[in-house]
């Protein structure tokens, strides 16, 4: 059981409140995405859900554990970002299994997971390549990869695709979803694309001004937007 609940989230920076007041549910399984212009706070959010910033004000759950003041490495999150964030010095096998390494997993269960998710992920014959010799959607696949191994309850990714050309964010999209369908667990994903928020949303939370402005699956968003803000950002017309 791993859906989480945020119950009036809040986040200062030193005088600024950037997420003020998010209450949100999402079930074990679901895939939701966050949309909403640059600055409203999508980033945060998914920096509080992982570990990687503190909570001002507010409780996280993830299934039935209470998250505020564990340590992202104990949360079952993974985090995949728009900068891939792979080690240029370390293969892509040492990159997809350095994390399992740090926290001492056996090498044989290493090379069973990273095998896994190479499969999976069909990085196969690119496993003893370093990361200047990939292309980007090579890259984002190992850096997806690497949040696979360690079996996480959560995926977040913020902004995955967004330094990859068009044709293969269209070929990434559908590898994620994909992924989704395979694995099945909780997924919040981060994106300034539309048709990539209406393909693999579940439901769509849109935010404005550190506040949730309406949360819906695509279709409920597209036909019946509360307002022209929230139409802007599903593409419906005004
Ligand atoms: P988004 O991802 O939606 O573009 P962010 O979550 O990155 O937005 O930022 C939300 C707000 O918080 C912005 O006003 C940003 O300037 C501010 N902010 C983010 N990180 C910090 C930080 N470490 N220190 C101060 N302000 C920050
Ligand atoms: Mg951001």
């Amino acid at each position: 059981m791993s859906g989480l609940k945020l119950s009036n989230l809040s986040k200062c920076f030193g005088k600024a409140e950037v997420i003020r007041g998010v209450d949100l549910e999402i079930e074990d399984g679901e895939f939701v995405v966050f949309v909403g212009p640059s600055g409203c706070g999508k980033s945060t959010l998914l920096r509080m859900i992982s570990g990687l910033e503190d909570i001002t004000g507010g409780d996280l759950w993830i299934g039935d554990r209470r998250m505020n003041e564990v340590q992202a490495a104990r949360r079952g999150v993974a985090m995949v970002f728009q900068s891939y964030a792979l080690y240029p010095h370390l293969t892509v096998k040492q990159n997809m299994g350095f994390g399992l390494k740090v926290r001492k997993e056996k090498p044989a269960e290493i090379a069973r997971r990273v095998e896994d998710a190479a499969r999976t992920l069909q990085l196969g014959s690119l496993l003893d390549r370093y990361p200047r010799e990939l292309s980007g959607g090579q890259r984002q696949r190992v850096a997806i990869g690497r949040a696979i191994v360690g079996h996480p309850d959560v995926f977040l990714f913020d902004e995955p695709l967004s330094n990859l050309d068009a044709e293969l964010r269209v070929h990434m999209r559908a590898e994620i979803a994909a992924l989704h369908k395979r694995l099945r667990n909780t997924m919040v994903y981060v994106t300034h694309d539309q048709i990539e928020a209406m393909t693999l949303a579940d439901r769509i939370v849109v935010l404005r001004d550190g506040r949730i402005e309406q949360v819906g699956s695509p279709r409920q968003l597209y036909s019946r937007p509360d307002n022209i803000f929230v139409a802007q950002f599903i593409g419906s017309p005004k």
